[in-house]
């Protein structure tokens, strides 16, 4: 099955989220028929307008959780709530979304004999004990702290999807994203990125949580999409890979950088470091690069240009 023929039809489920949809428009862009399906818990429809023109694209608004009835070559499950405001604000929902939607899929490449291309996250590692995070680490996680649901409920999710491997015979195929950024990212969902851009842009203090020396490696959302493309394309696949970009940064060093894009500074005011804020986490991305050709093309700050664009341009269209 490769993805290089036009008109095979595709389901992206979390469509209307900010990976979803790039994915989305992505796909389209390829010549796939397109079916996305969102319950609109988090996901947005304007980050649909692009898509919703094009006739080889289809919206059901439906759960992941529940049996589907789509029939799709490949899936790609984009479907839980991704940041900790939004994950936190209701953990049920967040990691049934998860793990049922995980036994769902996990149904549908049995029966139906399709590739599962499963969004799973570096949270899986928790709060690191090893830098950078290999795949083979099986990290250290909290299971009943304020993350877990999404955690523990990604977690799962990988079980379920690796035991249809084993068991079934199932095509599941497993990413583990680490922080990606870009266009689309939601106003409010307290990223820190978007956080940041958001504050300079208003003039506002960007707000520092903990001493700032916490790290993080930023992916731009474009290379992190072509990731996903490479994984469906790819002839093997067996266990879950890391994707994203191994450069790290600190808080303090982010916040300076989306200061002379903006080209101006602003405040830095400090506030507490949420419960279980990973210290560190950095991708080793050796195994995407050797299995997938998987590149960095973007660097951080071509990327935070970009974004903080997008953000101007929909700040401004939304202020009356
Ligand atoms: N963070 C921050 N200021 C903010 C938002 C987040 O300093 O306004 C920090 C947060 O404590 C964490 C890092 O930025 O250490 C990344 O946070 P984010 O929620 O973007 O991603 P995650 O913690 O899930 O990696």
């Amino acid at each position: 099955m490769g993805l290089g023929s036009a008109r095979r039809t595709v389901l992206v489920t979390g469509a209307a989220g900010f990976l979803g949809s790039h994915l989305v428009d992505r796909l389209l862009a390829d010549g796939f028929e397109v079916v996305g399906l969102d319950n609109l818990m988090t996901g947005d429809l304007t980050n649909l307008a692009a898509a919703a023109r094009d006739p080889h694209f289809h919206l059901e608004i439906g759960d992941v959780r529940e049996t589907l009835h789509v029939y799709a070559e490949i899936i790609f499950n984009m479907a839980c709530p991704a940041s900790p405001v939004h994950y936190q604000a209701d953990p049920y929902a967040t990691l049934t979304s998860s793990m049922l939607g995980a036994l769902r899929l996990a149904e549908h490449a049995r029966q139906r004999r399709c590739r599962i291309v499963h969004a799973s996250t570096s949270e899986v590692y928790g709060d690191p004990l090893v830098h950078p995070q290999t795949e083979d680490y099986w990290g250290h996680v909290n299971p009943i702290g304020e993350r877990s649901c999404y955690d523990e409920g990604k977690r799962v999710a990988e079980t379920i999807l690796m035991d249809a491997r084993r068991h079934d015979k199932a095509d599941t195929r497993i990413i583990r994203i680490f922080n990606t950024y870009g266009p689309r990212m939601a106003f409010h969902d307290g990223r820190v990125v978007s956080n940041f851009i958001i504050q300079s842009i208003q003039n506002e203090p960007i707000t520092i949580y903990g001493d700032g020396s916490q790290s993080r490696s930023f992916c731009y959302v474009d290379d992190l999409i072509e990731g996903f493309i490479r994984t469906a394309r790819a002839d093997t696949f067996d266990s879950p890979v890391n994707l994203g970009n191994p450069d790290e940064f600190t808080m303090l060093e982010l916040a300076e950088m989306v200061m002379e894009v903006a080209g101006r500074r602003v405040e830095l005011v400090k506030k507490p470091l949420p419960p279980d804020d990973p210290k560190r986490r950095r991708p080793d991305i050796t195994k995407a690069k050797k299995l997938l050709g998987f590149e960095l093309t973007v660097p951080l700050k071509v990327g935070v240009a970009r974004t903080y664009e997008d953000f101007k341009q929909r700040i401004a269209a939304s202020t009356p």
